[in-house]
């Protein structure tokens, strides 16, 4: 695998997973020990226990597993944002791994279909560094496979 591990950072935080992603780059909790990823960030590998725990960069290629659209504004922040699609995908180079995200939005709700081959971003807040958001987006269909590579 092509994973690249970043140097000591708190791994049980959900800023730091704001502060490592970034334009292409999306950083899981990674485990020196047992060498899986796993989401959410937490102080322990829920595989072995082990706190040897580093973020580790993944392509961000991903499939949709599930995705459902919201049509209520649950907070002042999305009013006029409506409907909007949240899907759940798992990463292509870390099947075993899967994150909601946002996808973008259409009128049916959601540009994304489950199946299809996405691209997840981090992007942190601009003015609060431990927030942002996750977000997907549709990859053309037939961009999904080869680019990484044999695997
Ligand atoms: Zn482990």
């Amino acid at each position: 695998m092509s994973l690249q591990e970043t140097a000591e950072a708190p791994v049980d935080s959900f800023g730091q997973f704001f502060r490592e992603g970034g334009e292409g780059t999306v950083a899981l909790p990674h485990c020196q020990d047992c060498d899986r990823h796993h989401w959410y960030p937490m102080e322990r590998c829920p595989h072995c226990f082990s706190q040897r725990l580093a973020w580790g960069s993944v392509s961000g290629r991903a499939t949709v597993y599930s995705v459902t659209t919201v049509r209520y504004a649950f907070t002042a922040a999305n009013r006029g944002r409506t409907p909007y699609g949240i899907a759940l995908v798992t990463f292509d180079d870390v099947p075993d791994v899967r994150m909601v995200c946002r996808t973008g939005a259409c009128e049916e709700g959601s540009d994304v279909a489950v199946g299809d081959a996405v691209m997840v971003s981090v992007t942190a807040d601009a003015t609060d560094q431990d927030t942002g958001m996750v977000t997907c987006a549709p990859l053309p269909r037939n961009a999904g496979s080869g680019a990484h590579g044999e695997r």
